[in-house]
């Protein structure tokens, strides 16, 4: 079992990166698991994989606070407060960790270097290209170290056809800092974790 000594500061990184944005709408549970579903079909996730990528379900679960990925049933269960783009692409990068072959082959915490690669790259393949930069950004302000995991040759890059239109997100952060979002459901006094 090796400490995972990054979890919090992943925490905060990812709740920073998110504020004021989209990724923090509270979605229907079939919009997300179309996400999800898309982000499978991906040539990225497939070049990627170590195997024919498997179906992963993603349901709501009771809890106030905890939203987690399960490894055993291929579900990403979500707190109904945790229903956003931002829990779903934790999660997801999770998957990724659980589906693609490690770097270097040593064992690494949960939310380690190959966790938050992955979990940049999840953010491009979900809604392009500066919001998975804009994650990386926080985790090198956090001292996490982060880049985008390098595309399969001949592959295309994880934002070459992300899940939404990039112009979704950044029609957002363009939006004053503090200014509230409409349906915005303040996460951080809620105490939310995504596990
Ligand atoms: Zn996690």
């Amino acid at each position: 079992m090796v400490r995972d000594v990054d979890r919090r500061q992943v925490y905060c990184a990812e709740d920073l990166s998110a504020e004021n944005t989209i990724l923090v709408l509270i979605r229907p549970i079939g919009q997300l698991q179309s996400v999800v579903d898309f982000v499978l079909q991906s040539v990225w996730w497939s070049a990627n994989s170590a195997g024919a990528p498997a179906a992963i379900g993603v349901s709501i679960n009771r809890s106030e606070l905890r939203s987690c990925w399960q490894p055993w049933t291929r579900r990403i269960s979500l707190s109904p407060k945790g229903a956003d783009l931002s829990t779903l692409c934790h999660e997801l990068a999770h998957a990724a960790v659980t589906d693609f072959p490690p770097l270097g082959g040593s064992q690494q915490p949960d939310h380690g270097s190959h966790f938050r690669n992955l979990h940049v790259a999840i953010r491009h393949a979900v809604l392009g290209r500066q919001c998975g930069d804009d994650l990386a950004e926080v985790y090198g302000q956090f001292g996490l170290g982060s880049r985008s995991i390098n595309p399969a040759k001949a592959h295309p890059p994880p934002w070459a056809n992300p899940a939404f239109e990039p112009a979704t997100y950044e029609a957002e952060r363009r939006t004053v800092p503090g200014a509230p979002v409409v349906a915005r459901v303040p996460q951080n006094g809620a105490g939310v974790i995504a596990l």
